[in-house]
């Protein structure tokens, strides 16, 4: 797309005295008017690979539509982008911070509004010619526009994912989009937050037309010739009464989805639903009211932090430095071990490109894995992840190895057999004397440590952890472990394997369980306590989700596997024996076999053709009936002060470096409510004294495990709390 642009308009990056294209050294936008009097809006912020849309760029915008409006002889606009794989990536987020002065952002989004609602009125017809992503403020942008081509391109994608972050559409994307498209497909768009690929978004009337990238540009130009476009209301169902019907039948569907817990979706589909039956202004300042409304939320300011995160972890160097030299990129692969997680992670490395040798000690089990990976690559091409020619290719990239083979000229091998260390410190006896100098040596190890592994090798400093999560496909977070031998350009080299396969990586000491496991096993050693004392299995479930976790503790050890949670515990609680202690109940489900979705029946009775039931044969592992009859907030709050006395004890024993990385691993890693902003956060909102209060409670009532640690009772005794006390 660069380059095209160069080739067509090579005027675009040339000083030049023309009046007709912008000196733009510094400028994100800037104008090249074509013989034939076309004008073409070119976004191409200086020195990024993205565009978006600040201040400033809004005032560039605002001062060519100032050029605009004084050529009487133009015959059209066309928008374009001069990045690779970006049209317009939304609106600075920066300008949101964390205390919203309310005065700033009022005239920022009167600004945007004010700026779409010139570009909308344009006297010349207008075309956006979208390649790459045109999401939020970038979509609204398009929206102002009067016709919308899109490149079939995998990096193009068109939406507005504001309520996402906790805010809605307010540059005029809750206004235009309804009557660009209906009200039923619009508030689908808006309330899920979901950006659309090419395809669909010309199917939904996104956009008007699709073209491939090479061109775009021109097809743009030709559609300017159609004139300004007459769109009267075509939609029979966009009115007051339907609006208010259809606002009425979604919002108890959101509340029971949402828990009540994402304000931005029953704003939005307020704003929307009441800005269709009134005049474009109002419905704008309904959107100015409503967002206005959303930035004050606790929701919104943690939604936003998680976003910022996700951006530092796929952009961070270890230890806060920059390396030396860039470190040299992973090109070829080995996988040990062709199980849930080994096929797991061969499946995603072959999909980012990297062959990948899968070595297992059969014929059979390689075949098995092979066989879990095809249907990975199946799901993909049906949900138009992969085209079938690109599934294909990526199933090539994997070489079935059910023998021993030579591994000198891989780069990275990860080890993800069995989970037994014995075994392990034998396969990493034998990588040693397999694997090149440079190799470096990787386990996907849950819990086992990294050193003992790396001291059975003649080059310790080449070893470290990288632990997928399952399934590795959904997954994103990678917990890179360092052992105490890793060498620093080791891990550097990791981490930006991690970054380059598309993963977000957090970096963890080598300590039993790591991070997500370790702050993860108290509340589920809880859940099953409780649950031995008489508390209904729904119930816990059901208290988790009210607080905004996607899965109760029950149903999740259901999909781990009974087996698996006790293995990872029992290791952890030889670690940690003075709090944390395995419920007899789960070690005598598993010898009943009563592992979860794997055997079919857990706490739950899974089928695939009916929701999962509770498991009436539980009743037998039920000790006593204590808690039969405890409130769900009580459950809830006895769950949660474990995993937050949890991750307190991790952040003081330096697992992490920062309060940020462990509420961002436990939300990326099990899903822990992001509204709430992670544990740490959490805990933040709730106030140390608060909570080390509730935890002295419990001990004095007879429940050791609750002994707050030191930082907990530190930051009580002063107040503090774990982000402004650091
Ligand atoms: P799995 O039992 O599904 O697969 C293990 C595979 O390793 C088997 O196919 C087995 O044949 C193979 N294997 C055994 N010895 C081998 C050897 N010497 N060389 C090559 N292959 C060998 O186990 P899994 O669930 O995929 O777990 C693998 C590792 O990943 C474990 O360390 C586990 O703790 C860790 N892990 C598991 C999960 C999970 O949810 N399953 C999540 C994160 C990490």
């Amino acid at each position: 797309m660069g380059t095209l642009l160069l080739e067509v308009f090579p005027l675009v990056r040339t000083a030049t005295s023309d009046p007709h294209v912008t000196m733009a050294p510094h400028r994100t936008v800037r104008h090249t008017v074509r013989p034939d009097q076309i004008c073409l809006l070119t976004f191409d912020r200086p020195g990024s690979a993205a565009n978006i849309l600040d201040q400033r760029t809004l005032a560039e915008l605002n001062e060519e539509l100032d050029f605009i409006e004084r050529q009487p002889q133009l015959r059209g606009v066309v928008l374009t982008s001069a990045k690779r794989s970006i049209f317009i990536a939304g609106a600075d987020l920066n300008i949101l911070g964390e205390e919203v002065p309310n005065v700033a952002a009022r005239k920022l989004i009167e600004f945007g509004q004010s700026v779409m609602n010139r570009l909308a009125a344009l006297a010349v017809p207008t075309v956006a010619a979208i390649h790459g992503a045109a999401v939020g403020g970038g979509c609204e942008v398009c929206l102002a526009c009067d016709y919308r081509i899109a490149s079939i391109d995998r990096a193009t994608k068109i939406g507005l994912p504001e309520t996402q972050l906790g805010l809605l559409p307010a540059w005029g994307g809750s206004t235009r989009l309804p009557r660009l498209i209906g009200l039923p497909k619009a508030l689908e768009v808006i309330l899920s937050g979901k950006t659309l690929a090419p395809k669909l978004a010309l199917k939904s009337g996104l956009v008007d037309e699709l073209a491939p990238a090479e061109y775009l540009l021109q097809q743009a130009v030709k559609m300017i010739s159609r004139g300004k476009p007459h769109r009267p209301n075509r939609w029979l169902w966009n009115n007051g009464l339907v609006a208010a019907v259809l606002a009425a039948r979604l919002r108890p569907q959101l509340m029971k989805r949402t828990r009540g817990n994402y304000p931005a979706v029953l704003k939005a589909l307020d704003v929307v639903t009441l800005g269709i039956s009134t005049s474009i202004p109002r419905s704008l300042e309904l959107e100015r009211e409503g967002v206005l409304e959303l930035l004050q939320t606790e929701a919104c300011h943690n939604l936003v932090r998680v976003f910022f995160l996700t951006e530092r972890a796929r952009k961070r160097t270890a230890g806060g430095t920059m390396p030396e030299a860039e470190p040299k990129p992973i090109a070829r692969a080995a996988v040990l071990g062709a199980g849930v997680m080994g096929a797991g992670i061969a499946q995603w490395l072959s999909a980012r490109q990297l062959p990948v040798i899968l070595r297992d000690v059969n014929t059979e089990q390689v075949a098995k894995g092979l066989s879990s990976i095809a249907k990975v690559y199946q799901e993909g091409v049906k949900r138009h992840i992969f085209t079938p020619t690109e599934a294909r290719a990526g199933l090539d990239r994997i070489s079935p190895a059910p023998m021993e083979v030579p591994l000198r000229r891989v780069d990275l091998v990860i080890e993800a057999a069995v989970e037994n260390l014995e075994v392990k410190k034998q396969i990493f006896q034998r990588l040693d004397e397999l694997a090149g100098d440079d190799t470096i040596l990787a386990t996907n190890t849950s819990a086992l440590p990294i050193s003992e592994l790396a001291a059975g090798t003649r080059r310790p400093e080449r070893v470290v952890g990288l632990h997928f999560f399952n399934p590795v496909h959904r997954m994103q977070l990678v917990e890179i472990v360092v052992g105490r031998q890793t060498a620093p350009e080791v891990l550097q080299r990791a981490l930006r394997f991690v970054q380059q396969i598309g993963k977000l990586p957090v970096i963890v000491k080598d300590s039993p369980g790591f991070l997500v496991n370790r702050i993860l096993m108290p509340y589920l050693l809880e859940a099953g306590r409780l649950f031995a004392v008489g508390a209904s299995v729904v119930e816990l479930d059901e208290a988790i989700l009210d607080f905004g976790m996607p899965m109760g503790p029950m149903r999740l050890l259901d999909e781990v596997g009974l087996d698996v949670a006790l293995h990872v515990a029992q290791t952890l609680a030889a670690s940690f024996s003075d709090r944390m202690t395995v419920p007899e109940s789960l070690v005598k489900m598993t010898q009943a076999g009563l592992l979860g979705r794997k055997s079919g029946r857990g706490f739950y009775v899974h089928s695939k053709s009916k929701e999962a039931m509770p498991n009436p044969q539980t009743a037998s592992f039920v000790r006593d009936r204590r808690a039969a009859n405890w409130p769900r907030l009580e459950l809830q709050e006895r769950m949660l002060l474990l995993m937050i006395n949890e991750a307190a004890r991790c952040l003081e024993e330096g697992i992490v470096s920062d309060a940020e990385d462990v509420d961002f691993a436990m939300i990326m890693g099990t899903g822990f409510a992001p509204f709430r902003g992670g544990p740490l956060r959490y805990a933040d909102a709730l106030g140390a004294t608060k909570l080390v209060g509730a935890m002295e409670h419990l001990v004095d009532s007879g429940a050791p495990d609750f002994k707050p640690c030191a930082l907990l009772r530190n930051l009580a005794a002063k107040q503090g709390t774990f982000y402004h006390n650091k």
